[in-house]
């Protein structure tokens, strides 16, 4: 299986990455809306279904489908 992306990864961290999107400190993050996930953002790759798949932005390791991060784009 794919390594998955740890939330306490640098990368992770300087993007706010949360495995779970509801956790997101919207404070921090003002830009986040409830909805948007990993599964739903336009730079994952994953399968639909998938608990995680790929995102442009962290290579090789996997994000959490239900996931997000301040990078989040619309699909
Ligand atoms: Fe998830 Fe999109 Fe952020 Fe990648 S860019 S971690 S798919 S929200």
């Amino acid at each position: 299986a794919a390594e998955q992306l740890s939330e306490s990864d640098p990368q992770a961290l300087s993007y706010g990455y949360q495995t779970d999107a509801s956790k997101v400190d919207k404070s921090k993050y003002a830009t986040y809306q409830a909805g948007q996930e990993c599964a739903n953002c336009s730079l994952y790759s994953g399968k639909a279904g998938a608990p995680s798949g790929g995102c442009v932005l962290f290579g090789a390791k996997e994000v959490a489908a239900h996931g997000w991060c301040s990078a989040y784009t619309n699909s």
